[in-house]
């Protein structure tokens, strides 16, 4: 007999189903993009090659965002001791251009001084190459794979950016006898999708009326961690601002489960480890979550809409100016970022404060 570790992700996989039966889509991503073996994170370096993100297109990005915590930390009355956590910082370009930007800023106090900053990533792959971009920060950091009660002690400063869609998610389907979940079986000797036998109580899907094959998702490890978050930022004071793309009223019944790999869209359950797999952020359960912890909560607004706001356009000039053969690449990377054809809208921004702090930059 094989043993199962010797076999590839997708053997494994199949090994675990035909041990505990059908797995929920959740169990499946996770797997699929963790596996400290064959996982798609957990073993490579995917940006750049089956997608690319805003800090990877632009050091405007993080430099905005820098900004945004050091200027919610000042509305705060610049509390001591901060912390900044940066969720999912992928290869740590965001975070080296935030720190850049803080320490060249000379307007406000200096909110590098008594930070730690915490970088919360699973892959050891992109860890290795965040220690590398963040050499020469000169700032107090460290690495965690999980947010944790260490993060729960004072003023909480959080960034995270396509960090949401990553987080695994159920899926629930309207069918005529009720919502059943989706699981994740074999047959014929390939991963395929069936429904659970039985039917979801209606307590767990908040939305009992869509139409027959109608899809819910829910992700638990979002709601969860938002609220944590929130917990402490209302009790400890602080700023989260999470970017992503999804929808920002109530979710549809629409599924938004995809994979990406080998330059386009995939078969989900194609070659698990080999491509991503992300869901569409839902912006109105994350903001439901961290209201019910007791914080405030400003958007989702879309991303161009926020960063022109907080001042981007001159920011883009400025570099443009700076460096006039570089003029037509930074004015496309804005243009990308921030119009409504591009990353504008389908990105949100979504922030949570205090619910004693005023409305941060580029939310009022
Ligand atoms: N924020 C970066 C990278 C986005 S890709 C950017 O904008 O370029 C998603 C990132 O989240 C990767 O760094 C990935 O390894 C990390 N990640 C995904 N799921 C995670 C989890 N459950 N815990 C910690 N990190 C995770």
């Amino acid at each position: 007999m094989t043993s199962a570790l010797k076999m590839g992700l997708e053997g494994r996989i199949a090994a675990l189903i035909a041990a505990q039966g059908p797995i929920t889509v959740a169990q499946f991503m996770t797997m699929a993009l963790h596996d400290a073996e064959g996982g798609y994170y957990a073993t490579r370096d995917p940006l750049g090659r089956d997608f690319t993100t805003a800090p990877e297109i632009s050091q405007m990005f993080g430099e905005m965002l820098g900004l945004w915590c050091a200027a919610a930390w000042r509305d705060q009355g610049c509390p001591k001791n901060p912390m900044l956590v940066e969720l999912g910082p992928g290869r740590g370009s965001l975070m080296a251009d935030a720190l850049r930007a803080l320490r060249a800023q000379k307007a406000l106090p200096d909110f590098c001084d008594g930070l730690e900053l915490v970088m919360v990533e699973a892959s050891p792959v992109l860890r290795a190459l965040q220690e590398k971009a963040l050499a020469n920060a000169n700032v107090n950091i460290r690495w965690a794979t999980h947010f944790d009660d260490s993060m729960a002690q004072r003023p909480l400063f959080v960034l995270a950016n396509e960090f949401f869609d990553a987080l695994p998610i159920r899926q629930f389907v309207r069918t005529a006898r009720g919502w059943c979940e989706r699981m994740v079986t074999q047959a014929g000797g390939k991963l395929a999708f069936a429904l659970a036998p039985l039917v979801t109580p209606p307590s767990l899907i908040p939305k009992a009326d869509a139409p027959d094959g109608g899809v819910h998702e829910v992700s638990a490890s979002s709601t969860a961690l938002a609220g944590e978050i929130a917990r402490v930022i209302a009790a400890k004071g602080g700023a989260a601002l999470f970017l992503d793309y999804g929808h920002g009223e109530a979710a549809g019944h629409g599924e938004t489960l995809q994979a990406i790999g080998g330059g386009g869209f995939a078969d989900v359950l194609a070659q698990p480890g080999a491509q991503d797999i992300t869901a569409h952020v839902d912006f109105a359960a994350l903001a439901d979550a961290a209201r019910h912890a007791g914080a405030a909560v400003h958007g989702p607004l879309g991303q161009g809409a926020f960063l022109n706001r907080l001042g981007m356009g001159a920011r883009a000039q400025q570099l443009a100016t700076a460096n006039p053969n570089a003029a037509a690449d930074v004015q496309a990377a804005l243009a990308r970022l921030t119009s409504p054809a591009q990353m504008g809208e389908l990105f949100k921004a979504l922030a949570i404060l205090p619910p004693s702090a005023p409305t941060p930059p580029g939310f009022a």
